[in-house]
């Protein structure tokens, strides 16, 4: 037996043991999710065991290092581990923009002292974070933001406001471009870290067609930031806030897997018949997706060992969501009429799920901003 061998023994082992039975239900709807955070009301004795015994072994950064509250795994331990969570279907312990987005440009861009206060606490879940970048007048432009931190000798003043700020109100922290110098658009921006309680920072939700209001109008009117607080250097934000767009992206492309398995086999097409038409349009997808399967397993450990072309989550995130838009139009087309009723149809998820998906095209950067990018950058076209 080989020491991966023995290392899949030990982790299915341990997954029968400590994921609970409640854990491995396909997720039915957004409050499924554990998100964490102070304010966090466990939705289950199961959701918070879950969190727990994840956390404690370090599974909810698997990748991470052991001294920030990570697993010490290394890239096919990882893979293993994922693959075991997928077989006995497990839900993610964890849902948390401090994962997927702060974290790695902590890890890359952080002092020491700002890795080992905040990284353990992300993986834990301790703090749940919204993101401060686009602004009423800066979203594919982002580099034009307006939002000034003041210089004031013992801490930064914020003014000014975000938009579309995903569960803002919900958030403990945020992380925050600001402008700190008019030299230059690129040059004078940086990256802030700060409580949401701060006094001067308000939210106001914004009610979209799904019915949800996932996201904010966020103000900051006079906010005192602690100088501690920057990432990267005062002026050179640009650079952080780009590296973290980059693994932002590369979390929306992961929606293109929709959680694995094939769609027919969801959509149960084994068992009831159905359109020829949309049977083809569905296998059609099905081999897509197992393509982008494989392109995505590739792209990840490229990505994580450094090896990836920098506009690469480009192409990923432009695929996958793609993708998804299209598995939530095919599963609407197979729903019919009961597909739309918002509040029957298994709770009327499908709906929701569609809705949710048109979205998935404009956050983390325009599907017309990825292509500009693979334009100029992977391809070498003129003028893009
Ligand atoms: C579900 C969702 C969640 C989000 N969450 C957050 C969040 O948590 N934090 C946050 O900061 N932001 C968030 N956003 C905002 C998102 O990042 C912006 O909406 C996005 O960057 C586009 O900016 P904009 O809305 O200002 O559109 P604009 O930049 O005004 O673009 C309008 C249209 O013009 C096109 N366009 C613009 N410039 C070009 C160009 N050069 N070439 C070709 N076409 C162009 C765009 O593709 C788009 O179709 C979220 C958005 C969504 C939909």
């Amino acid at each position: 037996m080989t020491d991966l061998d023995a290392f899949r023994a030990d982790t299915r082992a341990w997954l029968d043991a400590n994921c609970p039975t409640e854990m491995r239900q396909p997720v039915r709807s957004e409050a499924d999710y554990c998100w964490g955070g102070r304010n966090w009301t466990f939705q289950s004795d199961a959701q918070k065991h879950w969190l727990g015994v994840m956390a404690a072994r370090g599974w909810t950064v698997p990748d991470w290092p052991r001294d920030y509250g990570g697993g010490g795994l290394t890239p096919e331990q990882a893979i293993i581990l994922k693959e075991e969570l997928a077989r006995i279907g497990a839900r993610s312990p964890l849902v948390s923009f401090g994962i997927s987005m702060l974290g790695p440009a902590l890890l890359k861009f952080g002092t020491e002292e700002q890795k080992r206060h905040y990284l353990p606490q992300i993986a834990r879940g301790e703090i749940r974070w919204c993101q401060g970048y686009s602004e009423p007048g800066a979203g594919s432009d982002l580099a034009g933001l307006q939002t000034k931190a003041e210089d004031k000798g013992d801490h930064w003043l914020v003014n000014g406001q975000k938009v579309w700020t995903s569960y803002a109100d919900k958030a403990d922290w945020i992380f925050c471009l600001t402008r700190t110098s008019a030299e230059s658009k690129q040059g004078g921006i940086s990256f802030l870290l700060f409580d949401m309680e701060t006094p001067g920072v308000s939210t106001k939700p914004i009610l979209l067609i799904s019915g949800n209001s996932p996201f904010c109008e966020t103000f900051f009117d006079d906010v005192k930031v602690p100088k501690d607080q920057v990432v990267g250097e005062v002026n050179r934000g640009w650079d952080v806030a780009k590296y973290l767009l980059g693994h932002e992206r590369e979390m929306i492309s992961g929606m293109g897997l929709g959680g694995g398995g094939s769609l027919g086999e969801k959509l149960r097409l084994n068992v009831i018949p159905t359109d020829p038409l949309l049977r083809a349009d569905i296998a059609a997808f099905d081999v897509d997706a197992l393509a982008f399967q494989a392109m995505s397993e590739r792209f990840v450990a490229m990505w994580k060992a450094g090896e990836a072309h920098p506009a690469s989550p480009s192409m990923m995130k432009y695929a996958g969501t793609e993708l998804n838009k299209r598995r939530n139009e095919l599963t609407m087309a197979r729903g019919g009429s009961d597909a739309i009723q918002f509040e029957q149809e298994h709770g009327g998820h499908s709906a929701h799920d569609w809705l949710r998906s048109k979205g998935n095209s404009i956050e983390g950067g325009t599907s017309e901003i990825q292509l500009n990018i693979i334009a100029k950058h992977i391809l070498r076209l003129p003028g893009a």
